[in-house]
């Protein structure tokens, strides 16, 4: 076939434009202003004006902890206030009863796909008590997707690294597995010791040749701190855009002379920071980060497990979410919302051939909406979600 001769009628780009579109090879190889014609190519297929976006980028997921499509499970409160150590060990007990976990992490992602996220990174538990079984897991369910959606494994010490004797070299063998990044948690409020857990994160990202992706929950002055020491660690060694920190929560607490200078440095430094908008925590202030030059992106967290009951794998409704809580009124901040679950979170996750444009790879997704900010405040749920070019997902399942 000729790669020129477009397959797909009558679609609308983010700017409003109708556009005719080729495919070939998996990559877009022409797209070309609409054209009205009353005998289409035969087998083209005509978008009728619904928008396309390129396939949303699931920044921060657990697929190894869901309990998706598995029984529900009540959540179980904290007893003294929000207590990581405490949620951990809820978390233990829940999984002795779970579903095998190929089965739950199946779900999850097959709940992300049919919602049109094609890549993503997952953090998977890593420490003494379940060794490497969970990187094990679920590197054999990527394996089975691997036409289907990119995803990047994070060796997460979900017990804290000092606090969990032998987890710095169950962390090294997950990296030699093919873990393509190293986790962190709260190294002052989990592990009580900021230099010595970020000396066991960054001195395995350097002997792997890895990136980081660091949970930090700690707020106020003590998080910021943590922050400032990660972007330090980062520049200092060269791994600009290599590196994110999750959740942050500190940046979203601090006075704005703070935050202004902590998103200088995290700029400086090329340090990406993951948000989910949580329920009811402070979180990152994204329009000031963004500003700052900080590469700001999203992901769904949790969904369904033992730290909250919330979650549906669909990274449109992300946007809303990080719209909503960020005071998003106006268009261009609409569009900032999109882009953070898409182009923001490609850059975080370092992909190549992103976007809808001559060359990128042809991962998109239609649904009805006049433009992106539409699309943000509706999210429309019929769907239609393309990998490569060819139909993967409709409505929410998977096809063909
Ligand atoms: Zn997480």
């Amino acid at each position: 076939m000729d790669c020129l001769l477009p397959q797909f009628l009558n679609a609308r780009l983010a700017d409003g434009s109708l556009v005719d579109f080729a495919v070939a090879a998996g990559r877009f190889s022409a797209i070309v202003p609409a054209v009205a014609s009353s005998a289409p190519p035969p087998g083209a297929i005509d978008l009728a004006g619904r928008l396309v976006l390129p396939a949303f980028v699931e920044g921060h997921i657990h697929l190894d902890t869901s309990f998706y499509g598995d029984a529900w499970r009540p959540h179980i409160p904290c007893t003294n206030g929000f207590d990581v150590r405490e949620r951990v060990a809820f978390q233990m007990r829940n999984l002795e009863q779970a579903a095998p976990m190929e089965e739950r992490a199946r779900n999850q992602l097959e709940l992300c796909i049919g919602n049109g996220s094609l890549a993503m990174r997952s953090h998977l538990m890593v420490d003494a008590a379940v060794g490497l079984t969970h990187v094990e897991t679920i590197l054999g369910v990527r394996e089975k997707y691997r036409e289907i959606i990119d995803i990047q494994l994070v060796a997460f010490p979900q017990s804290g690294i000092l606090s969990s004797p032998g987890t710095a070299e169950l962390l090294d063998e997950a990296l030699k597995l093919g873990c393509e990044l190293i986790g962190g948690l709260d190294p002052a409020s989990f592990d009580g010791d900021v230099k010595g857990h970020l000396d066991v994160v960054f001195g395995l990202a350097e002997k792997r040749g890895v990136g980081v992706d660091i949970h930090l929950h700690d707020g106020g002055t003590l998080g910021l701190f943590e922050i400032e020491e990660i972007a330090a660690r980062t520049k200092a060694l060269g791994m600009g855009g290599k590196v994110a920190i999750s959740h942050a929560y500190a940046l979203g607490d601090i006075s704005a002379d703070a935050l202004a200078r902590a998103g200088d440095r995290l700029a400086a430094a090329g340090v990406a920071i993951m948000t989910n908008a949580p329920g009811n925590h402070p979180f990152p202030p994204v329009a000031a980060l963004r500003e700052a030059g900080v590469t700001v992106f999203a992901g769904s967290d949790n969904i369904r497990d033992s730290w909250w009951p919330y979650g549906d794998g669909d990274m449109l409704n992300r946007a809303n979410m990080i719209g909503y809580r960020s005071g998003f009124y106006e268009d261009s901040e609409l569009e900032a919302a999109c882009d953070v679950v898409s182009h923001a979170g490609a850059k975080a996750l370092g992909l190549e051939g992103y976007g809808i444009a001559v060359g990128a790879k042809a991962d998109f997704v239609t649904l009805r909406a006049e433009h992106v900010p539409e699309a943000v405040v509706a999210v429309p749920k019929p769907r239609t979600v393309y990998r490569a070019g060819k139909a993967i997902a409709k409505d929410g399942a998977m096809v063909g």
